[in-house]
């Protein structure tokens, strides 16, 4: 079978940003998905969410991409196809003390329906906050976050919880700037928050987790199915069963994998590289 051809052939693309994510997208889009990829100038991105909490975003990742993305083609009616990513942070679901982050970028082609999405989860995370009522204490939180090359907030607090709407800075550049935030938002409110700044272009670590993420969605582009050669072909679910190396008998281990494809419905079954499992995972053999 001859390789995947050009995807989209200099179609022209929009992307939803307002961050810098250029600088993780733009690149991986024109070489391997042969998009000509604009920034869409103008958008106002924060008015579907914002970290800082002015705006609550709605709805989960995938919607809030999609919404952004409808949003750029509306800035650009040429553009065939949209990219937009989403980033969200949290604590890990099973691992205490540690902080997830999430990347989603999500590309819509609207000529023929297609949407791919391209993923990346990692705990190599800067994300964290703290209320301090000190500016030192502020400055050592900066500082273990990798301030100044990494970015941080500060606001305002009102009975514990942070309080954007009563001081909220975003923009603080050196030590000097920190200093003199801290100490405006402690002696407005008592306290300040401080927290990790998450938006792209003030987080290397976040820039790079994009980077990832769309290499993901280049990865899953180029997967196309063989009956319909429509991009996005992927794993959707397991089949269990490897044989157990002693007894044959059926394991839980993984046995194939069903590949399928969102356009035509072909599915198919692939089996995995090993041919045998470990009698230590056999019921019979090992009970
Ligand atoms: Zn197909
Ligand atoms: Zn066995």
């Amino acid at each position: 079978m001859a390789g995947p051809r050009p995807l989209w052939n200099g179609a022209r693309a929009v992307l939803a940003t307002m961050h810098g994510k250029e600088r993780a997208i733009a690149p991986l889009a024109k070489r391997f998905l042969a998009l000509d990829l604009r920034v869409a100038e103008g958008l106002d991105t924060d008015a579907f969410g914002t970290f800082s909490r002015e705006v609550e975003r709605v709805g989960n990742p995938r919607k809030a991409a999609r919404a952004k993305i409808a949003g750029a083609f509306a800035l650009m009616p040429q553009a065939r196809v949209g990219l937009a990513s989403e980033g969200s942070f949290g604590p890990h679901p099973s691992l205490p003390f540690c902080a997830l982050g999430r990347e989603l970028v999500l590309l819509v082609d609207r000529q023929t329906g297609l949407e791919v999405a391209g993923h990346h989860a990692a705990i190599d995370t800067n994300f964290a906050h703290q209320v301090v009522t000190h500016t030192d204490a502020g400055q050592a939180f900066a500082a273990k976050a990798g301030f100044p090359a990494h970015g941080v907030i500060v606001m305002g607090v009102l009975d514990g919880q942070p309080a954007p709407h009563l001081a909220l800075f975003k923009e603080a550049a050196s030590e000097a700037d920190l200093a003199a935030v801290l100490a405006r938002t402690i002696a407005l409110t008592s306290a300040a928050h401080i927290e990790t700044d998450m938006r792209a272009h003030r987080n290397p670590r976040r820039m790079r987790a994009i980077r990832r993420a769309m290499v993901d969605l280049v990865r899953r582009s180029r997967s196309q199915c063989p009956t319909c050669a429509r991009p996005g072909f992927a794993i959707t679910g397991r089949v269990s069963g490897l044989p157990c190396k002693w007894c044959a008998g059926p394991t839980h281990l993984t046995r194939a994998a069903i590949w399928g494809c969102e356009g035509c419905g072909h599915r198919e079954e692939r089996a995995v590289a090993a041919t045998a499992a470990d009698p230590a995972h056999c019921e019979a053999c090992n009970p």
